[in-house]
């Protein structure tokens, strides 16, 4: 790929979404949402009566999945099978199931072309958690955007809160902890910051200032 990529991987929390959005705005670059493909197979999964521990079920379904980004008037939207899934991706329950589906080496080696093909449209930013190790570990720029663990229970709380989901601060606490254990110690793609990743502890910086210093990073990199 001959285009500009910019990665940024990073825990639950970090941060990552709110900067990759402003990031790939102020750049012109579009922004490639890698974790709603895991939680869209999540949902999918859920409705098709697949369970989300069957990693060959899950594989062959992630493999026929259809999922596209588009725009909508509040921000970047995600469509399954056409229909647009951008609220339900985000409850809890599908978070939860994401975690799991993404244990499985089936779902990760089918969702892998699918993310190197989206990725190949143009110049872009792409927010996941292998990102820079796995899925396109020759991007020229790559962060990992890390926070403590109570600032980003409390972000995810704010978040949920803000989009009017009804939320328990002490049991988004024990699933991001679940969630972190799970990303991290799994044996396919576990989260870990690539060697040539900057790493941004984001717990003290409001990310307008972290979008900040990524931006000046990227032109700085990039020649932009
Ligand atoms: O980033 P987000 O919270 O939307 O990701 C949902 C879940 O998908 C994560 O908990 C993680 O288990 C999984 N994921 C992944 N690899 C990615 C992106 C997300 O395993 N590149």
């Amino acid at each position: 790929m001959s285009h500009p990529i910019i990665a940024i991987d990073g825990p639950a929390g970090a941060g990552k979404s709110s900067v990759a959005r402003a990031l790939a705005e102020r750049l012109g670059f579009f922004l490639l949402d890698t974790g709603a493909l895991y939680r869209s197979l999540a949902l999918l999964a859920r409705e098709r009566g697949v369970g989300w521990d069957d990693g060959a079920a899950l594989g062959r379904l992630a493999g026929q999945m259809q999922v596209e980004f588009g725009r909508g008037p509040d921000g970047g939207r995600v469509f399954l099978e056409g229909r647009d899934v951008s609220a339900e991706i985000r409850t809890p329950e599908v978070s939860l199931g994401a975690s799991h589906v993404s244990l499985h080496p089936e779902v990760r080696a089918a969702l892998l072309p699918l993310q190197r093909r989206l990725a190949a449209a143009g110049p872009c930013v792409v927010e996941g958690r292998d990102v820079g190790t796995v899925v396109l570990p020759q991007a020229p720029v790559k962060f990992f955007l890390t926070a403590s663990e109570q600032v980003r229970a409390r972000r995810r709380y704010q978040e949920l809160r803000a989009r009017g989901v009804e939320a328990d601060p002490g049991l988004i606490l024990r699933e991001q902890q679940e969630r972190d254990r799970r990303d991290q110690t799994r044996s396919e793609a576990p989260l870990r910051p690539a060697d040539d990743a900057l790493i941004v502890d984001t717990s003290d910086l409001p990310l307008q200032g972290v979008v900040d210093r990524l931006e000046r990073i990227c032109r700085e990199r990039l020649g932009l």
